[in-house]
């Protein structure tokens, strides 16, 4: 193999230059072609596909500032791959690992086939804190709940320290232009349609999301500068910015997990709001290695008592909970922030979540297939993690029985109704935290607000009885 055969970095949930040990690799062994391919198997819904579009763009930039590009391909994962490097002369193709299941399995084959052909294949730690088999129970079986599973982690002490944009990234770029034999089989970023078009649904996400490793950055070190202090009380209050708003960077790889968690580390110094905003790191890394023990965590309910739930239908129910209509403002301000910006606060997602799988009693897949499309930070195991979570079904649950009452919670956690007024216009007339209780107000006329599409008590009582019949 002739030394200027390159090697092919395949970027994938891991858009960055940064701390990157897939691209440190490939520039470590000499000339680096960049490649990102759009498979339809990836399953991407709308929102994660707007945030792509972006976020792509912002890669290749990145790659051309440094004299090199990103080379798009869409299709099968494996044969565009194996196409790329046969055209290339390539010596072999390094990526960092994705944990889900039908990924692994895409790999594991991939490498096989990549091996069979006389390349090199290598797979690095890039997208959590820690791999999953390096957090075990001491019997080496996986850990079932946060708080042991936590304290191993922390008992390990630091994760690695970030790597820098490889040394020498430009050079290894420029070693290796594209053949035009290549560039003319490559895709146009607009050729993939990520962006909606008839409808354009996206105005929400623009105002409110940059894509890409540079943004990434600067809102880490907003995070650190301004809403770190304070974060342990305020990260429960939706009306605040008080979050880091990291997690699309996180699900995409803008930034990687050992990143934020050093610099936090480094600024926080092991105070309280840095050891709370650590611990929900932490989270990430849990539900990523639950996903990586359990590979069906989106499909199947952890506890199997769960397959008896006699989930109900109800299309209209579903329809006003998607729609931010169900009369219960908490609720509809959520749903209603959801759509429009691809977000939601995490509080509300716990709320919006036990309302539909308890009060509505409809099954918890139903809305994870919703956050899947509408959320710009939809992760493969960080959704169906937590709706299980939330419903009760998940290994390290919260119990069924605890249903949150959205009055309550919105009394409680929205206490000034800022939250709600914000995203539920109609009700912006009520004051204080009499906002959460419209039927009991004298609403203007003409005031088009939903009365409630479930009595509280009523689907509280239905949900207790179908959980004690299990
Ligand atoms: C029903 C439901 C569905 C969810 N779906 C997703 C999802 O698809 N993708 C996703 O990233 N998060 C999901 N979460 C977790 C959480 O709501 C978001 O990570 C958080 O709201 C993101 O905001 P932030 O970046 O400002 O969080 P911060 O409070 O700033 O937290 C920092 C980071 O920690 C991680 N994190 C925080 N809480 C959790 C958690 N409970 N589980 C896993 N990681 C966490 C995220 O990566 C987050 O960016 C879900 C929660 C619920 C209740």
């Amino acid at each position: 193999m002739p030394d200027y055969a390159p090697t092919i970095m395949w970027f994938r949930d891991d858009l960055r230059l940064a701390d990157n040990p897939a691209l440190s690799a490939a520039v470590a062994a000499g000339p680096v072609v960049c490649v990102y391919i759009h498979d339809p198997a990836l399953n991407l819904g709308g929102a994660e596909k707007w945030w792509l579009h972006g976020a792509l763009e912002a890669l290749d930039a990145d790659l051309r500032a440094q004299g090199g590009q990103l080379c798009l391909m869409a299709g099968p994962e494996q044969e565009s791959l194996l196409w790329l490097a046969q055209m290339l002369g390539a010596r072999g193709v390094e990526w960092n690992r994705r944990y889900a299941g039908p990924a692994r399995t895409r790999d594991a084959a991939i490498k096989t086939a990549l091996k069979a052909g006389g390349l090199m294949a290598q797979s690095h730690p890039g997208n959590m804190l820690h791999e999953p088999w390096q957090v075990r129970t001491k019997q080496g079986g996986p850990f079932r709940v946060f708080t042991p599973w936590w304290r191993a982690v922390q008992a390990m002490g630091p994760p690695l320290p970030p790597l820098p944009v490889p040394h020498g990234l430009n050079a290894a770029l420029a070693a290796a232009p594209v053949p035009d034999a290549v560039a003319s089989q490559l895709v146009k970023l607009a050729a993939l349609s990520l962006r909606p078009a008839t409808p354009d649904w996206a105005a929400g996400l623009r105002a409110t999301w940059q894509p890409g490793e540079t943004a990434a950055l600067e809102r880490l070190d907003t995070f650190l500068a301004e809403r770190l202090p304070g974060y342990a009380t305020a990260r429960d209050l939706p009306a605040r910015p008080a979050t880091s708003g990291l997690s699309p960077c996180l699900r995409f790889g803008h930034v990687s997990p050992r990143q934020v968690w050093h610099a936090v580390d480094a600024r926080g110094a092991g105070d309280r709001d840095s050891a709370s905003f650590l611990s929900e790191l932490g989270w990430r890394d849990f539900a990523q290695s639950t996903l990586f023990d359990f590979p069906d965590m989106a499909t199947r309910s952890l506890r199997p008592e769960f397959d008896a739930m006699p989930w109900r239908t109800d299309p209209a129910g579903l329809r006003a909970w998607q729609r931010g209509r169900t009369g219960y403002p908490i609720i509809d301000a959520g749903m209603r922030e959801l759509w429009h910006t691809g977000c939601m606060h995490n509080r509300v997602r716990m709320i919006v979540a036990s309302f539909l799988t308890k009060h509505l009693l409809l099954d918890w897949r139903v809305g994870e297939r919703w956050f899947a499309d509408t959320l710009v930070d939809a992760d493969a195991a960080s959704n169906p993690f937590n709706w299980q979570w939330v419903a009760g079904c998940g290994l390290d649950a919260a119990p069924y029985f605890r249903i949150f009452n959205p009055v309550l919670q919105g009394e409680k956690f929205d206490p000034e109704g800022a939250y709600v007024r914000r995203w539920v216009p109609e009700l912006v007339r009520l004051p204080g935290r009499a906002i959460h209780t419209p039927w009991k107000a004298d609403l203007p006329a003409g005031t088009r607000y939903p009365t409630p599409v479930v009595d509280l008590a009523g689907g509280r009582a239905r949900a207790l009885a179908a959980w004690k019949a299990l």
